[in-house]
């Protein structure tokens, strides 16, 4: 069965992209046109989203979007599609609202108006498909952003001739990210004050989007089936594992695929030299072209571990500072990539310019060198104190590059630890958020380096072998748009589903 299927996101490759969110939006669609549906996407037009670069297009007519208690606004919309797809990609145009340098924030402070911003991405999205005469059987919401699509489905919109009867999908990528505003939020949502109780949308006397669109959605998934499980505890639910928990039985775990056109190290247009698990010749070439890249000493007997990330708490940053000044003590380089809290620009620069032989970092964004670090590196570091999916931890797989992770979330689901003895496994774990947890498993890669080089090249060529592909998460996205259809179908026509407070 064939199905029209609207997705609403804050950002998609190749387009704009903050984090794994955009490797999802840009990518999942493919596959499910694959499968033979009707996608379409609704992004907003952010400054930094060229329009003569992706050939975008403006729809004749201005599109109406009710704000509630500000009135109606309006927005230009510009058409444009995934590159090399016929899937449209429609783009909301306001310059008052994304016409801006940054996504959600600026200087590392959110954008004050973030709820305005994005309730009009929402609602701009339902209010599209008259405009496109598009009847969607489910729209597909992704994290904080679009979180008030399900209940405006169910509510403002649940007679609307065109998206009245769709089911929705809310797929949380990020639970610590919930889109919590002063009440005042609820004039421009516009559903309703009787919503903003705790069986609604209110959380702490505030407006929390994402906690609205998990009671309202006809289904919710996670991007790992860890982190769907996780975050029901009091220690990931980031305050809302009771209402996920309300939900357990309509919420599921799909890992997310890995985009191979992009990450192969056969084809990889931005590392120094290709190679593959048969031939691993190039490695070293990539391995001694970063380590110039980075201003480190060209040492091909030295372990090098990567990281990329944002340098955010979430990644485990902290952690790794803590244990960061005995690591450096032993016989390793450490390559780092990423942005983000100034104390970590600050420590991190500051411990490279007084350890120049063991370690570089590099703060910004820079998708090349990611690439190339993923392919020089001999270890990937992620020890994240939560961790949805991950995408590095695949990469790294993929290119030979051993995983160090913390075993939790997408992390535990798809690295295996590393068996000594039957040397099987994929990479190395360890489970305590702590300095000391972190040091004695990065120990233990190391001493497999330096002693035991059959368990590294096994490590290699398993982690070589498995992928994590777009074709077999699309599936079960699939299956789950059609199990939602029919739980649309079958709810009684006036009630929206609403979980009951045990
Ligand atoms: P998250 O979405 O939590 O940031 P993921 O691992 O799911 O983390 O996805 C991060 C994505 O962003 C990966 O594709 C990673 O390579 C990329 N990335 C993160 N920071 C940088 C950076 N500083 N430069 C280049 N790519 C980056």
């Amino acid at each position: 069965m064939s199905l029209s299927v609207l997705i609403s996101a804050s950002e998609a490759v190749p387009f704009i992209k903050s984090g794994g969110l955009a490797d999802v939006i840009g990518v999942l669609p493919r596959y499910l046109r694959r499968l033979g549906h009707d996608v379409r996407l609704v992004l907003p037009r952010y400054y930094g989203i060229d329009k003569t670069k992706f050939g975008l297009k403006p729809l004749a007519g201005v599109l109406v979007v009710p704000m509630g208690g500000a009135g109606d606004e309006y927005c230009a919309v510009y058409e444009g599609s995934l590159p090399d797809s016929d899937i449209p990609v429609y783009f909301l145009e306001h310059e008052g609202y994304f016409g801006r340098s940054g996504l959600y924030a600026e200087n590392n402070v959110e954008y004050a108006d973030n709820d305005r911003r994005f309730i009009f991405l929402s609602k701009g999205s339902l209010e599209l498909c008259k405009m496109l005469d598009f009847f969607p059987d489910l729209v597909h919401a992704n994290d904080w952003h679009t979180a008030a699509i399900p209940l405006l489905l169910n509510t403002t919109y649940r007679h609307d001739s065109h998206v009245g009867g769709a089911a929705s999908l809310l797929t949380i990528h990020n639970m610590q990210y919930q889109g919590s505003f002063p009440p005042a939020t609820m004039e421009i949502l516009g559903v309703g004050w009787e919503h903003f109780t705790f069986l609604g949308v209110e959380k702490d006397d505030r407006v929390n989007l994402l906690k609205g669109g998990i009671y309202n959605a006809t289904l919710l998934n996670t991007v790992s089936e860890g982190y769907a499980a996780e975050i029901q505890t009091p220690a990931q639910g980031w305050g809302l594992e009771g209402v996920l928990r309300e939900r357990n039985r309509d919420l599921f775990g799909i890992l997310n695929g890995v985009d191979y056109t992009e990450w192969s190290p056969e084809s990889d247009p931005y590392i120094t030299a290709n190679y593959s698990a048969g031939d691993l010749g190039g490695k070293g070439l990539c391995k001694a072209d970063v380590q110039k890249e980075m201003g480190l000493p060209q040492r091909g007997d030295v372990p090098l571990i990567g990281m990329v990330g944002r340098m955010v708490t979430q990644k485990g940053i902290d952690v790794f500072a803590e244990a960061l000044p005995r690591l450096l003590e032993l016989e390793l380089q450490i390559v780092m990539l990423g942005e983000g809290e100034p104390w970590a620009h600050f420590y991190f620069g500051g411990m490279a310019a007084s350890h120049r032989d063991r370690l570089s970092v590099c703060v910004g964004y820079d998708n090349g060198l990611a690439h190339r670090i993923e392919a020089g590196a001999d270890f990937f570091l992620m020890p994240s104190a939560f961790e949805p999916c991950g995408l590095n931890q695949m990469y790294s797989l993929r290119y030979g590059t051993i995983p160090i992770v913390r075993g939790v979330g997408g992390l535990d689901d798809s690295v295996e630890n590393f068996d000594e003895n039957l040397l099987a496994g994929t990479g190395f774990k360890f489970h305590d958020l702590t300095a000391g947890a972190l040091f004695d498993t990065v120990g233990w890669a190391l001493h497999t380096w330096y002693n035991r080089r059959e368990g590294i090249d096994r490590l290699r060529q398993r982690g070589m072998a498995v992928r994590f592909t777009w074709e077999g998460a699309a599936e079960k996205y699939d299956r789950l748009y059609k199990m939602a259809l029919k739980r649309r179908s079958g709810a009684s026509s006036d009630t929206p589903p609403r979980a009951t407070r045990q």
